[in-house]
């Protein structure tokens, strides 16, 4: 099987070798089955119409869940993407001939349940694989082999995999994921519903404050949530809760967890740094933070927050890539109507005397009428690009501009002609892959001090020396992906200024250089890695905000921090999906409840829409 793969190495490196000599692969690449000028259902040929009921700018997973439910309700919905696939973040793109790489997200968690049931996303086609077990830390040590922590979803086994670096957390880890999930569930109602209209409070007649009274329920369900399983469990850590305490009279302890460090609440419950560490990496990734920031707890949480066949907190690879997923809501949406085309850039919203969105001007000068104008872009694009300043209020430009979305990401993918073989954990003499290599590897992992120290160098503005790297090998579970033998690596890393110190710029030798540092890294956990390299895509967060139209390359639209999240998403007082102009909505990760493949923003939004559009 290595000679079978090593042979397809040779004849992909030599292809490689013509077609990208001096630009690393990176815009060069074939786009996996939904290239074209437009997508329909069961091969119709759709012409783009002059007039529609709704336009979704942009198909982002979140615009195509939008144009899905707007379609459904009867609003006839064509949605306009600039790049010639589909997905946004999450698509599948075949940069190496043979590799099909999930090229930015690669797991699945966050997205809403309802939506796998409402869109019937199994029946057009989502096959999701899930992983047990899922954390994998290797460590550097004299040792030999050195340890590691494997985490997944038989809590005995996870003990006895802690007691190796403490006794006391093994005991402590039980009660910390039921107090995690607790805060979870009590924060769910929040996800599907739009945040709280202040402004509309105590307006309008009875009968209308009643009804905006409505909307804070979601609230007071997470405020009030009772739970006493999870207030049982947490009895011995906590000072003696009476049994049946509402999780609401915890309100306090999970206060901390969102403003505080996430190290302030690790050291509290944990002592062995590699699983402190292990845990803080969904404390920061995405993030320009550290485990050190206040609020990094709230990021952990949103981490936590999916599930995956009805279990709380699992992720999974989607087969086929995460393109797969959009796919499949692509297809429930042209299942039910809807228009969807790729390869058609929005320039700007058409606006009517009136000042209302009347629909979309296309850089070739076409022009798409219609009542309703969902922009699956983000804020940023929305707002400074596609409207003219003058039309919005002067703060309401103030603070779009304001949205901070500095990123440390560094995402590269990586071809490879053999599977990493980690020193914690050596390969079987079959090459075949083990429990650990379905895993996110968490790799420089071995303390929050390093993360710390690496976030720390970032903020000076140079690339991390030892970067946090999560390192997943989605063919590990899912073979189809490369070619027999070979498989697809996924790295995500941070942390990596947008802008490099001393005038520096992203450019190739940059790139070069961060890529050569983290493979570095790699061969340190497992030698023989850099041998096994075939090809890979470098992408800086420049290139993310180029390619995907990510603002300064931030995967959520706008960091999560706790003043651009619910209220203050995009900007306060416009949380609701509508904008200060009227028939445009934000339906992407900018507005709440934020970034990850979750489709609640373009859910959330298509109903706000719609009852708008109801009332016309
Ligand atoms: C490297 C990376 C790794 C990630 N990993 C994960 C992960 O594993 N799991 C997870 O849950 N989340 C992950 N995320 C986050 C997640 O992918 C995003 O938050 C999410 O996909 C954003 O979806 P969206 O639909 O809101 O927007 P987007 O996916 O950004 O879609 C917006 C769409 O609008 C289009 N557009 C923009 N301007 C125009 C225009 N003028 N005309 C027409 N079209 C336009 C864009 O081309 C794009 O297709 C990751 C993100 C990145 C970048």
């Amino acid at each position: 099987m290595a000679r079978h793969c090593g042979a397809m190495a040779t004849r992909i490196q030599a292809r490689l070798n013509t077609v990208c000599s001096s630009h690393w692969l990176q815009d060069w690449h074939l786009s996996l089955g939904l290239s074209g000028a437009r997508l329909t259902h069961a091969g119709a040929a759709e012409r783009l119409q002059r007039e529609y009921d709704a336009v979704v700018i942009g198909a982002g997973h979140n615009g195509l869940v939008a144009a899905a439910y707007l379609q459904q309700a009867g609003v006839r919905t064509a949605v306009l993407e600039k790049r010639h696939v589909l997905g946004g973040a999450a698509v599948t793109e075949e940069i190496v001939p043979g590799f099909k790489f999930s090229r930015a997200s690669y797991l699945l968690s966050l997205l809403r349940p309802q939506i796998y049931a409402e869109l019937e996303l199994q029946r057009h086609g989502l096959r999701v694989l899930p992983r047990d077990p899922y954390s994998f830390t290797p460590l550097l040590e004299d040792s030999s082999p050195p340890r590691s922590l494997l985490l997944g979803h038989n809590m005995a086994q996870n003990q006895q995999q802690i007691a190796q670096f403490s006794q006391k957390d093994a005991q402590a880890y039980p009660e910390y994921e039921a107090f995690m999930g607790g805060m979870v569930s009590a924060l769910d109602p929040l996800l599907d519903s739009p945040p709280v209209d202040t402004a509309a409070l105590g307006k309008g007649s009875l009968l209308q404050q009643l009804r905006n009274l409505r909307a804070l329920w979601p609230l007071l369900q997470a405020a009030g949530h009772q739970q006493p399983a999870l207030v049982q469990q947490c009895s011995s850590h906590t000072t003696s809760p009476p049994p049946g305490l509402a999780l609401g009279q915890q309100l306090p302890r999970y206060y901390e967890v969102l403003t505080a460090p996430i190290s302030k609440i690790l050291d509290q419950w944990f002592e062995s740094e590699p699983l402190k560490a292990t845990l803080a990496t969904d404390a920061v990734i995405g993030a320009m933070t550290s485990p050190h920031t206040p609020g990094s707890g709230y990021v952990l949480l949103h981490h936590v927050m999916g599930e995956l066949e009805g279990r709380r907190g699992a992720w999974g690879y989607v087969a086929g890539g995460m393109g797969a997923l959009s796919q499949a809501i692509a297809n429930a949406a042209t299942a039910r109507g809807a228009h969807i085309f790729a390869e058609k850039t929005v320039c700007h919203v058409l606006l009517g005397r009136d000042g209302r969105a009347q629909g979309v001007a296309l850089q070739d000068g076409t022009e798409v009428r219609s009542k309703l104008v969902l922009s699956n872009a983000s804020p940023q694009i929305t707002f400074l690009e596609l409207i003219p300043q003058k039309q919005l209020p002067k703060d309401f430009v103030q603070r779009i501009r304001q949205v901070d979305t500095r990123s440390p990401v560094t995402k590269i993918n990586v071809a490879v002609d053999r599977l990493p073989s980690f020193l914690a954990a050596p390969n079987a003499r079959d090459g075949q892959p083990l429990p650990h290599h379905q895993c996110s590897i968490h790799l420089n992992c071995e303390n929050t001090h390093l993360l710390h120290q690496a976030f720390t160098e970032a903020t000076h503005g140079h690339p991390s020396n030892r970067p946090m790297i999560e390192l997943c090998i989605p063919s590990a579970l899912d073979p189809g992906l490369a070619p027999q033998g070979c498989h697809v690596v996924s790295l995500f890393t941070q942390y990596t200024p947008s802008v490099l110190a001393d005038g520096q710029s992203w450019d190739e030798q940059a790139r070069n250089a961060y890529a050569d540092r983290v493979f570095d890294c790699i061969e340190d956990y497992a030698p023989g890695f850099k041998a096994s390299v075939i090809g890979r895509d470098i992408l800086t967060p420049p290139d993310l905000e180029r390619i995907f139209g990510l603002p300064g390359g931030n995967i959520f639209h706008g960091g999560m921090s706790l003043d651009q999240l619910y209220f203050a998403r995009p900007a306060p007082s416009y949380s609701g999906y509508r904008s200060p102009i009227p028939g445009l909505y934000l339906c992407g990760s900018g507005a709440h409840p934020g970034g990850g493949v979750m489709g609640a923003a373009g859910r959330n939004a298509a109903q706000v829409a719609l009852k708008d559009f109801r009332s016309f």
